[in-house]
């Protein structure tokens, strides 16, 4: 049998477990929250002896031949034989004078974990993709109004959520708009966004935005081991595995044409099965 060990920086589930509704993820007929569905995963990797080392941020992995090190952050190593990256990709940011300054104090990535704090208030959603209208319509549980700021005016969204959000009378849309500056005093209170087609900038109240323009692969701390693409998302061959003889990759994280939760799934298990095949090939060598 062979040991497993599932290596986190944090504690499991990542981008899943911020995510309120699951509803394309087969078995769920009513959508599960992502949370549960994560604990879930855990439960039955732990069943079937998977070790778990929460609050382990990789650093570094070494690579000499067949021996693998994954080093931590504080120093801690694991030596493996063969490793799966399932790093996934982190919020991308907006980069415009405000943004860090009011992270926790208005400014989110995370409307599942912040929008109970809008309760009977005005935010904003910058995005015009999937996260950004699931979350628009999650946040007009809470939030009196939601507005929609997109650069262009057409959202990138499914129609399926495109007709949600167009229906919900919560959600109004600021057309081919982008942010250019966060205000406030101690907190948010305003955003400056910009016309990119006629150059007008205006100044709008609100007491939240939430920002969904996509991500970046957590790829950082394979300094050059792997081949990533011009993004930074790893590149594998038919059976996931990357440049690297013994490293496979799978997810979010993978040079990939759909990130959602059933493909991840399915790219898991091919990641483990060719990662078993490897060390087959290789250990009696
Ligand atoms: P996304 O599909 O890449 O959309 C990002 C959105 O942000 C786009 O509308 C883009 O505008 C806009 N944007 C990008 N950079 C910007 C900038 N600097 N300033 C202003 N706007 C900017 O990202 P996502 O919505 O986070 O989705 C990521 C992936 O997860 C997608 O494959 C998506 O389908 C998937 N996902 C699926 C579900 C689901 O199946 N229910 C839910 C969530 C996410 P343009 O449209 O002009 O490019």
């Amino acid at each position: 049998m062979r040991r497993v060990a599932v290596i986190e920086k944090g504690i499991p589930g990542g981008q899943i477990a911020t995510t309120d509704l699951i509803e394309n993820y087969p078995g769920f007929p009513e959508g599960i929250s992502g949370p549960e569905l994560m604990q879930k995963f855990e439960e039955q990797a732990k069943k079937f002896g998977a070790e778990f080392h929460n609050l382990f941020e990789v650093r570094e992995i070494q690579v000499n031949g067949f021996e693998k090190t994954i080093v931590a952050a504080d120093g801690r190593e694991i030596k493996s034989k063969s490793i799966i990256i399932a790093t996934g990709q982190n919020p991308r940011r907006l980069n415009v004078p405000g943004e860090s300054e009011f992270i926790g104090r208005g400014v989110s990535f995370c409307a599942t974990c912040d929008g109970a704090f809008f309760k009977g208030k005005k935010v904003a959603v910058v995005g015009g993709g999937n996260s950004a209208i699931q979350e628009a319509l999650y946040l007009t549980r809470f939030a009196d109004s939601v507005t929609v700021i997109h650069r262009r005016n057409q959202l990138r969204a499914d129609k399926i959520l495109q007709e949600r959000a167009f229906k919900n009378e919560k959600i109004n849309f600021l057309w081919d708009s982008i942010v250019v500056e966060i205000k406030g005093n101690q907190l948010l209170s305003s955003l400056v966004v910009k016309n990119v087609k006629t150059g007008e900038e205006k100044e709008i109240a609100v007491d939240g935005l939430f920002i969904y323009i996509g991500y970046e692969p957590n790829t950082g701390f394979l300094k050059g081991l792997v081949e990533l693409d011009e993004n930074g998302y790893i590149l594998t061959d038919d059976k996931l595995q990357t440049s690297v003889p013994g490293i496979f990759a799978c997810g979010d994280v993978r040079k990939n044409h759909l990130k959602q939760v059933s493909v991840a799934v399915g790219e898991g298990a091919l990641a483990a099965t060719s990662a078993e095949h490897y060390l087959e090939e290789n250990e009696n060598k």
